[in-house]
């Protein structure tokens, strides 16, 4: 609420700083019937977008292309109302019918866009060369201009992230910032995304029919994105955000061919049937997102750690060459799940007391195992052997061609 009325407000306060000519209405309206044309092209792509989207990952708005150029070219009154536009024609375009993302959400994004968007107007009005209008050709003003847009631009970035940020971690108190940052690649594209409207500013100026290029960029933008969103959901288990079954044996293959030593731990959470049974399904899963963010958290950036399936987890670590030392990182790993404080999963007065794993582990190379296959094999009859034992233990393969 606070957002919305503080956006309406600034707007309000800078809509009539410049006024605007004749020529800004045909330029807005330009841009505004190609930002619909974009909108509506990609109208697919998008909601695919939404669908797949990773849980409290924020999301980057490929809309603010028209929005930046209207930033630049316009007076911020239609600047704004560019704003407003793009997001109106979004929501009526893209979900006619069960929008997954209530409305409140929905202006809450406008509303924090707006506000970057009167700070940029800002920047732009006291370094700009010509503002409002396109970057001036001049090479010396150009380059001044240059400067004035990035910076225009990553402030308008800034404002927008950090609000949208605040939203997140209020609204989904237990989020962490490896989860809130977990798209990086986004950011790459959300600079493109403006440096994109840059270009749409100066062709809307200039030669406004170009523009059609620039959708045609964005089209094939988003259908790149949608690929990209696939792949990264098939390497994934959704529960764990750690590697698949498949793409954990397609890492390791790799591994497997490079010809150095390494390891192959497999994990099995002791008596997790009785988790399930004294806590329910959902505690359960928690603990085994607890277990993966251990694992994340004790190996190194090179190991491929991947859920196997249900309780089980491997993990792949490149150029562990004696069994003394992938003992010791066996041991490690042990330790650190077994350390876990549970106590608050599922808001139970009783939580889970504690978690321990077993862990078979093997080393390669080493004779009768050539596989991935044969390495799971032998990692899952020590993984057996320390079942037996009592739990809550690492055992070594033994050498030799595993038992059948
Ligand atoms: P052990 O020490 O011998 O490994 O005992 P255990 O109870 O862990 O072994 P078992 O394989 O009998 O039980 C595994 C249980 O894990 C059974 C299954 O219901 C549960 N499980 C499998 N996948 C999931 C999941 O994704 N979430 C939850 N909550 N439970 C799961
Ligand atoms: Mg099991
Ligand atoms: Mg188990």
């Amino acid at each position: 609420m606070i957002v919305v009325f503080g956006a309406l407000a600034v707007t309000a306060a800078t809509a009539f700083t410049v006024p605007v000519r004749l020529a800004d209405l045909v330029r807005a309206a330009v841009l505004a019937a190609a930002a619909a044309a974009h909108i509506e092209l990609t109208r697919h792509a998008e909601r695919q977008r939404e669908y797949l989207r990773i849980e409290g990952a924020p999301y980057v708005d490929l809309k603010s292309v028209w929005s930046f150029a209207g930033l630049i070219v316009l007076p911020p009154a239609l600047a704004s109302l560019m704003v407003i536009w793009t997001y109106a024609v979004a929501w009526w375009r893209i979900w006619p019918s069960g929008r997954p993302v209530p409305l409140y959400r929905w202006v809450f994004s406008a509303a924090t866009v707006l506000i970057a968007t009167q700070a940029a107007v800002a920047v732009l009005a006291a370094g700009m060369h010509a503002y409002p209008g396109p970057p001036a050709g001049v090479p010396v003003p150009g380059l001044l201009d240059g400067v004035v847009l990035v910076a225009a631009g990553l402030l308008r970035w800034f404002i927008n992230t950090a609000l949208v940020y605040v939203a997140l971690a209020l609204s989904t108190p237990d989020i962490t910032v490896k989860r809130l940052f977990s798209n990086a690649g986004e950011y790459v594209l959300e600079a493109g995304a403006l440096s994109l409207g840059v270009l749409a500013a100066f062709l809307v100026a200039t030669a406004p029919i170009l523009l059609a290029a620039v959708v045609v960029v964005l089209v094939a933008l988003h259908r790149g994105l949608l690929v990209w969103q696939f792949q990264q959901q098939s390497r994934l288990d959704a529960k764990t955000a750690l590697a698949s079954p498949r793409w954990w044996t397609h890492a390791t293959e790799k591994v497997l061919g490079t010809a150095r030593p390494f390891a192959v731990l497999l994990l099995d959470v002791d008596r997790f049937k009785a988790i399930n049974d004294t806590h329910g399904h959902p505690v359960g899963d928690q603990v085994l997102r607890a277990v993966a963010d251990a694992i994340r958290g004790e190996i190194r950036h090179e190991d491929v750690a991947g859920r196997w399936g249900g309780e089980e987890f491997v993990i792949t670590l490149p150029d562990v060459a004696d069994d003394r030392t992938l003992l010791a990182i066996a041991d490690r790993i042990r330790h650190r799940i077994a350390g876990l404080d549970l106590t608050g999963l599922g808001g139970l007065a009783d939580g889970v007391a504690q978690v321990t794993v077993s862990i078979g582990a093997v080393r390669y190379p080493a004779p009768g195992l050539e596989s991935v296959d044969d390495l799971i094999r032998a990692a899952d009859a020590a993984l057996y052997r320390a079942k037996a034992a009592g739990r809550d233990q690492v055992c070594l393969a033994e050498p030799g061609p595993a038992a059948p």
